[in-house]
C-alpha cells in the first residue's frame, strides 16, 4: 500500500491529482492527452524525453524494478519533476504533437503553458502504462485515464505506424532475457514458444492485450474515482458525453473542441470506427480472435464482422 509521502512541487505548485492517459498504441491517448492540454491551467505534457526514457527503462527491463517499487516511484517523480517544469523551451523536446497541442508552431521553443494561472499537471504518452503500479505509487491520489479501443482497430493502426513496429526489430526483442514480458505482451510459456511465428499483426494484438489485461487488474487495485476507462469508440461517436465524463473524473472541465472536431471529421467521413489503413486479411483477423478473443468479447466488441 502506498505510504504518505511528501508533495512533488514543480514551478512552485504542489503536484495535486495529476492526470495520466495510457492506453495501448492509438487507442486515443493522444486526443485526451490533446483536450486536456487545452484545459484551462493544465499543464499536460506528451513524450517528454525525462519520463520517456524512464518509462522504457522500466517497460523493456522490468525486471530491474520489480520489487523495488518505493525506488522505481523515486525515479519516476524525479523524471516528472523534470518534465513538468515550465521553462522558456521546455517543450522543445517533446514530440511534435505536444507543441501543436499547445498551439506552438513546429519550431517554436516554447512554453506550451502559461504560469500563470497553471495548476494542474498530467502526461498522456501512452506507454506509461508499462510502469502504472509505480505511477499509483509515485503519486498515491493520481486520477489515470485508460482508454481503450477495438483491438482489430489497434492492430490496423499500429501495422501503419513505422515507430510502434520498429520495437519488433530483432534487435529490440529481449524475449530471452525478460520473460515474462509485458513490453510485448508475452505472459507465459506458449507466448513465448509461439511468437516467433507470430505474424505482426498477432505480434500488435499480444500487446494489446496485454493493456487490457492489465486494465482489469487495476480496476481491482484502485479505486474507481482513480481510475476511469473511457471507449475511444465513445468518444467519437458520443464526443459531449464522453467529455463530461472526463470532465468529472479529472475535476477539470475538458476543453471540447478538438475531441468534437476530431469526431465530427470521422462521421463526415463515415468511418468512424475504422482507421486508415488496408482491412486485416482472413488470417490475421483468425489469430487476433485466437490470442485475444475472450478480451475482445469482454470489453463488448462483437467477433461477427
Ligand atoms: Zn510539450
Amino acid at each position: 500500500m502506498p505510504s504518505a509521502r511528501h508533495i512533488l512541487i514543480v514551478n512552485s505548485r504542489s503536484v495535486r491529482q495529476p492526470v495520466f492517459v495510457v492506453g495501448a498504441p492509438h487507442s486515443g491517448a493522444d486526443l485526451i492527452g490533446r483536450a486536456l492540454k487545452a484545459s484551462p491551467g493544465f499543464h499536460v505534457t506528451m513524450g517528454q524525453p525525462s519520463v520517456l526514457r524512464v518509462v522504457y527503462a522500466f517497460a523493456r527491463r522490468p525486471s530491474m524494478h520489480q520489487g523495488r517499487t518505493q525506488a522505481a516511484a523515486t525515479v519516476i517523480r524525479d523524471a516528472f519533476a523534470q518534465g513538468w517544469q515550465v521553462t522558456p523551451h521546455s517543450c522543445l523536446q517533446c514530440t511534435r504533437e505536444c507543441r501543436a497541442a499547445a498551439g506552438l508552431a513546429a519550431d517554436a521553443v516554447g512554453p506550451c503553458v502559461d504560469l500563470r494561472g497553471l495548476e494542474r499537471f498530467g502526461d498522456a504518452s501512452p506507454d506509461l502504462i508499462y510502469c502504472a503500479e509505480a505511477l499509483t505509487y509515485a503519486f498515491p491520489d493520481a486520477r489515470i485515464v485508460q482508454v481503450i479501443r477495438d483491438g482489430r482497430d489497434v492492430v490496423t493502426s499500429m501495422l501503419a505506424d513505422p515507430v510502434v513496429m520498429s520495437w519488433f526489430r530483432p534487435s529490440f526483442v529481449n524475449l530471452d532475457t525478460e520473460f515474462p514480458n509485458p513490453f510485448f505482451g508475452i505472459e507465459d510459456e506458449d507466448d513465448r514458444e509461439q511468437w516467433p511465428k507470430l505474424s505482426p499483426a498477432a505480434r500488435c494484438v499480444l500487446r494489446w492485450r496485454w493493456s487490457v489485461r492489465l486494465a482489469a487488474k487495476l480496476h481491482q487495485s484502485l479505486p474507481a474515482d482513480q481510475l476511469k476507462t473511457i471507449r475511444y469508440e465513445d468518444l467519437l461517436s458520443k464526443p459531449d458525453e464522453a467529455l463530461a465524463e472526463l470532465s468529472r473524473f479529472t475535476g477539470t472541465t475538458v476543453s471540447a473542441a478538438e475531441i468534437r472536431d476530431v469526431a465530427r471529421t470521422a462521421r463526415h467521413r463515415g468511418r468512424s470506427r475504422r482507421p486508415p489503413g488496408p482491412p486485416l486479411d482472413k488470417e490475421d483477423s483468425a489469430q487476433i480472435g485466437k490470442l485475444a478473443g475472450e478480451e475482445l468479447r469482454r470489453l463488448g466488441y462483437s467477433l461477427v464482422s
